[in-house]
C-alpha cells in the first residue's frame, strides 16, 4: 500500500541513507559478524553524512530537524540495506534523547557534539543479572559522597557493551524507595569501570553485547543525569518513543523478509511449477501483505503522533507488541517457504528468523507490554483490590 507520510524531502532523504547503507554498512556486515562487533569508523561516517541525531542542535553539529519521519526512515534503510547489528537506532533515538531532553546546558556541550559526530558512542545500561522486566529490583547503587557519588554493580545484556564511550546507566540511589532510581553518565576510562565478556547469542551476531562492571567508580556531581531520585520518571517519558523505534525495526525487517521471500517463490519449483502457483503459497503471502500493510499504517499513525508529542506509553506499547508478533511469524512463514535452504546460513532468511527472536523480549517484554496496555484501560489489580 502506498505510504502517505512522507513528502519529497523524506523521499530524497531516503535515496541518500539507502546508498550509504549499500556502500558503507551492507559490505561489511558478513565480516562484523564474524568479529562480533561492527567497525567504529561506520559510526564516524554516518555522523560526516549527517545521520546520527538528526534533531541534534545545529550549535554542537546537528541539523536541528524534529521530525520523527527522518529518524524512522534511517531505521528502515539501516534494516533493508544496512545491518542489523549497526545499532545506529540505539545510539541517536534510544540513549541520545536521554542526554539532549535530560542534560543540563554543561553537559549538553561536554557531549553532543562528539555524539553527534560518532567519536562518542553510545549505550545504555538498565538490565541487571538479577534484574530485567523488574527495574525496581535493581541492586546497582550510587552513594553520594560529598561532592561526587560513588557507583557499584553490575549490568548485563548491554548493546553496543563493549564499543560505548558513554553509558547512561541507571542505579539506586534511595534505598528505602522501589523508585528511587537515578541516571548517570559514565565515561569510557573512569576508574573501576570496567567491561566484561561479549556474550555470545543466538542471532545479532555483529552487534556487541556485554556485560558491564562498576567498582567504586567515582562519578563527579556533574555526571547526575536530571534530578537524583527521579530516573524511574525519565524511563518512563522516554519509552513511548524507545517502543516506537523497536516497532520501526521490526516491521522494516518484516518488509525485507517477505520481499525476499516473493522472490524466491516466484524462482524455486517444484511438481513442475514454481512454487508461488501453489494455493498454500499464494494464501500465505496474501496474509501476510495484508497484515504488514495494517501494521505499517498503524505504525506510520504513531510517527505522526509522536510528532505531535501525543503517543501514549500504551500506543507504542500495542506497537510494539503487534509489531514483534508480526515479525515473528512473518519469519516463520517465510523460512517455510524456502524449505531447506531457509535453514541455511547462507540464505538472508535463515539469519533474519534468528535475529528476529529478540524482538518479543528486549525494549520489554510482551508480557510486560500487555500489561502496560491493560493498566491503561484500569486493569491494575493495585488500584481494582
Ligand atoms: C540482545 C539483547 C540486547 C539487550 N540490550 C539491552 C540494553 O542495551 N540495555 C539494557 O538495559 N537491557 C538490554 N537488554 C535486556 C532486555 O531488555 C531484558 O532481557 C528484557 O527486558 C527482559 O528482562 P529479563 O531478561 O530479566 O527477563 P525477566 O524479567 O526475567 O523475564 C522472564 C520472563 O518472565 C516474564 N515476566 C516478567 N515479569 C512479568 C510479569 N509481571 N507478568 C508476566 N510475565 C512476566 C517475562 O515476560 C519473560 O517472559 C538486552 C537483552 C538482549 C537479549
Amino acid at each position: 500500500m502506498r505510504r502517505v507520510i512522507f513528502e519529497a524531502e523524506h523521499e530524497q532523504f531516503r535515496d541518500s541513507v539507502r546508498r550509504f547503507m549499500q556502500t558503507e554498512v551492507a559490505p561489511h556486515a558478513e565480516r562484523w559478524r564474524k568479529e562480533g562487533m561492527v567497525d567504529r569508523e561506520t559510526f564516524l561516517k554516518a555522523g560526516a553524512q549527517g545521520l546520527l541525531c538528526v534533531f541534534g542542535e545545529e550549535r554542537f553539529g546537528g541539523a536541528g530537524i524534529a521530525d520523527f519521519r527522518f529518524d524512522q526512515i534511517i531505521i528502515e534503510e539501516n534494516m533493508r540495506h544496512g545491518d542489523i547489528g549497526f545499532y545506529i537506532n540505539l545510539h541517536s533515538d534510544l540513549v541520545a534523547p536521554y542526554i539532549h531532553k535530560l542534560g543540563n546546558e554543561e553537559q549538553k556541550q561536554r557531549f553532543m557534539p562528539g555524539i553527534i559526530s560518532g567519536e562518542t558512542i553510545l549505550a545504555v545500561a538498565m538490565t541487571e543479572p538479577s534484574t530485567g522486566s523488574d527495574l525496581a529490583g535493581m541492586k546497582t547503587r550510587a552513594v553520594k559522597q560529598g561532592d561526587h557519588w560513588v557507583l557499584n554493580g553490575s549490568k548485563t545484556y548491554i548493546s553496543n557493551g563493549i564499543l560505548s564511550d558513554l553509558v547512561v546507566v541507571a542505579a539506586r540511589t534511595d534505598p528505602h524507595k522501589p523508585h528511587g532510581i537515578s541516571l548517570f553518565l559514565v565515561e569510557r576510562g573512569m576508574a573501576g569501570f570496567e567491561r566484561g565478556r561479549r556474550l555470545e547469542k543466538m542471532g545479532l551476531k555483529s552487534q556487541d553485547t556485554a556485560e558491564l562492571f562498576f567498582n567504586d567508580v567515582k562519578l563527579p556531581e556533574a555526571n547526575l543525569l536530571g534530578e537524583a531520585g527521579q530516573g524511574f520518571k525519565y524511563l518512563a517519558q522516554l519509552l513511548a518513543q524507545e517502543r516506537l523505534v523497536a516497532s520501526i525495526g521490526f516491521l522494516a525487517t518484516a518488509q525485507t523478509a517477505f520481499d525476499l521471500t516473493l522472490e524466491y517463490v516466484k524462482e524455486r519449483r517444484a511438481f513442475g511449477k514454481p512454487i508461488g502457483a501453489f494455493q498454500n503459497t499464494r494464501f500465505k503471502m496474501a496474509q501476510m501483505r495484508a497484515e504488514l500493510d495494517m501494521a505499517q499504517t498503524w505504525v506510520d499513525q504513531c510517527v505522526l503522533l509522536l510528532n505531535e508529542g501525543e503517543l501514549s506509553a500504551e500506543d507504542s506499547s500495542a506497537a510494539k507488541l503487534l509489531t514483534s508478533e508480526l515479525e515473528a511469524r512473518v519469519m516463520d512463514n517465510c523460512v517455510q517457504l524456502h524449505g531447506g535452504a531457509g535453514y541455511m546460513e547462507e540464505y538472508r532468511i535463515s539469519r533474519m528468523y534468528t535475529d528476529a527472536r529478540i524482538s518479543r523480549i528486549f525494549a520489554g517484554t510482551s508480557e510486560i507490554m500487555l500489561e502496560i496496555i491493560g493498566r491503561g484501560l484500569g486493569l491494575d489489580e493495585r488500584k481494582l483490590n
